[in-house]
């Protein structure tokens, strides 16, 4: 088969031959017919990750080996199945959940495969959806998009989950309460609209780029607030009608972090998703007196990409705006990316 793989940090993929896998025990084959580019693959192929204050992350120091295809948001048509896999025939058409734990962890075992500490997701530790066929461990990865449009389904395994798994450790308890999404991008505009969909009526959207403005109220925010005001916190809160119970940050800067923090109330929830490379300091003292919660969040589990499926399903969740384009031109697709030019996600295809 052609893989499009990663070679070198920072060159240009290259389209090579390998050997077609075979199927062993529970792996399931699939061939790619979509997989979306996710700024992760950008941090992967760049080979590094800005841990803040100076520090990076070496991605091949964490197990990363090239060639490597990447994408872990993958749909396809299985071609193959392991002797012991069941619940699945050869011509279905699946999405892959990439985040595959080791299966017998806490973790594991709780559904959270996403959080096993010895993970091997595809897309990074193995090939991902630019491999023309996918290993996939067991068929408990796979999940059936219905009648969704796979494209946009394949985006559903790590973006769609993002979104489901920050906003669902929110843990809103009433739809009419404020909820702050700071960032504007893809996973913000995805936020929004899947807040939307889930019946929430006050969605406060804060991006330091003005264009920004009109495309995440047509996505459905309430209120847009400009993340380079200088008082941010006061802004915040103004536009939340008081401290803040429920907010997302997808950006983390120092700045965005800090003023989220700053604005919320007693029982506040902040969910970090942004690698920005921010760093936040906290009074301890003051998380006594004013009782918040910060935490962080890594894609979602098979339950979060099984009810975003479902979600989709109803109609209620607005498609975000994909970008096709044909594997070939994948290095193209991440100079876009790396250059900002992608309005939604892109989404490479095979023929
Ligand atoms: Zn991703
Ligand atoms: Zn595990």
């Amino acid at each position: 088969m052609k893989i499009w793989a990663m070679t070198a940090p920072k060159k240009p993929l290259e389209r090579i031959e390998v050997a077609d896998p075979t199927p062993t025990g529970t792996e399931v084959i699939v061939r790619t017919t979509h997989c979306g580019l996710c700024h992760s693959d950008l941090h992967l192929w760049e080979g590094e990750y800005n841990l803040g204050g100076g520090k990076r992350m070496n991605i091949l120091e964490r197990g990363v080996s090239f060639p490597r295809a990447p994408s872990h948001e993958i749909a396809g048509t299985v071609v193959a199945i392991g002797p012991d896999a069941t619940g699945v025939a050869i011509g279905d058409t699946r999405i892959v959940y990439p985040w595959i734990g080791c299966g017998h962890c806490d973790r594991c075992r709780d559904g959270e495969e996403n959080l096993c500490a010895t993970m091997k997701p595809i897309g990074v530790i193995t090939h991902g959806g630019m491999a023309e066929q996918v290993v996939v461990p067991h068929p408990r990865y796979l999940v059936d998009p219905g009648t969704l449009d796979p494209g946009l389904a394949a985006t559903y395994a790590c973006s769609g989950i993002t979104v489901n798994g920050a906003i669902r450790k929110l843990e809103i308890r009433d739809p009419s309460s404020p909820v702050v999404l700071v960032g504007a991008g893809g996973l913000g505009l995805a936020a929004v609209a899947m807040l939307r969909a889930k019946g929430h009526r006050t969605i406060v959207v804060v991006d330091v780029n003005p264009d920004k403005q009109q495309a995440a109220l047509e996505a459905g925010a309430t209120t847009f607030v400009d993340g380079a005001t200088a008082d941010l916190t006061g802004a915040l809160r103004a536009a939340a009608g008081g401290p803040l119970l429920y907010a997302v940050d997808f950006v983390n800067t120092d700045t965005t972090a800090r003023a989220v923090f700053d604005s919320l109330g007693k029982g506040g929830r902040m969910v970090m998703v942004g690698v920005a490379g921010g760093e936040l300091t906290l009074s301890l003292a003051g998380m006594v007196f004013v009782p918040r919660t910060v935490m962080g969040t890594a894609m979602g589990s098979i339950q979060d990409l099984k009810d975003v499926v479902a979600l989709a399903q109803t109609g209620k969740l607005a498609p975000v705006p994909t970008e096709r384009m044909p594997i070939d031109r994948v290095n193209e697709a991440f100079d876009r990316l790396k250059d900002g030019r992608v309005t939604g996600r892109i989404v490479l295809e095979y023929d």
